[in-house]
């Protein structure tokens, strides 16, 4: 238990190096799977953005109507988020939370929305998570997850290295995000959960002009 503690806390502590950069999916806007989600009409009444980081997704929705809260475990990226709302006068809940803590919320939402962080989870993490889901999602409310796939090459973390030295002292792979398939996904939510869709997306970066396959998946809660 300690060793995952402090295993957590060192994870913590890189995404917090990362956010006192500039990190390299922080593109400033929202992502656009995003932005087509909300003007199809697919993301309806409020909303919960797990691993926000600092706000991007979560401000676009609240911007649209929605209420919105976001939560992510970096202190760092949450302020930033909280300063966002500030300037832009809009109205969000930003809070410092594990996501392996979502039940503590005490309260449902509709629509759940996920830009990066089910792939940024290990695999001992995906069922506690999904368990957290569940936690704070009424019933046919639906999590829109945009994570990489296994189209997605590894990063050229010498690239990575030069925009973030701090990262020399760590395991790379773990902070670049995890390269996840169509049978992951369907095995993470197999019970009590329907699978809408998992469409081929994209994922923008500031370091790839492009952008990188993704997998867009809608889930309901059954
Ligand atoms: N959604 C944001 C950030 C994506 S990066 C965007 O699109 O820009 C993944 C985010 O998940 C990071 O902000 C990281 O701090 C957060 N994160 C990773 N594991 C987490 C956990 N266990 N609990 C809460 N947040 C987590």
């Amino acid at each position: 238990m300690r060793e995952q503690k402090e295993e957590e806390g060192i994870t913590i502590d890189l995404f917090e190096s990362v956010y006192h950069g500039q990190a390299p999916w922080d593109i400033g806007r929202p992502q656009k799977e995003y932005i087509q989600l909300e003007q199809t009409g697919e993301i309806v009444g409020s909303v919960l953005d797990v691993g926000c980081g600092t706000g991007e997704n979560a401000l676009y929705l609240a911007e649209q109507g929605h209420e919105v809260w976001g939560i992510d475990f970096a202190p760092t990226a949450i302020q930033k988020a909280q300063e966002k709302a500030a300037q832009r006068h809009l109205t969000a809940t930003f809070r410092v939370l594990n996501v392996l803590e979502l039940h503590t919320l005490g309260r449902r939402f509709d629509t759940v929305i996920d830009s990066g962080l089910f792939h940024s989870l290990s695999d001992e993490k995906r069922h506690p998570f999904v368990d957290n889901l569940a936690a704070v999602m009424d019933h046919g409310g639906t999590y829109f997850m945009l994570c990489f796939s296994e189209l997605t090459p590894i990063p050229d973390f010498s690239k990575l290295l030069d925009r973030m030295p701090d990262f020399s002292k760590v395991k790379l792979e773990d902070y670049t995000g995890r390269r996840v398939t169509q049978a992951e996904i369907k095995e993470s939510f197999q019970d009590g959960w329907r699978i809408n869709y998992i469409r081929q997306a994209t994922v923008e970066a500031s370091i790839e002009p492009g952008g990188f396959h993704a997998w867009l998946s809608s889930i309901s809660k059954e």
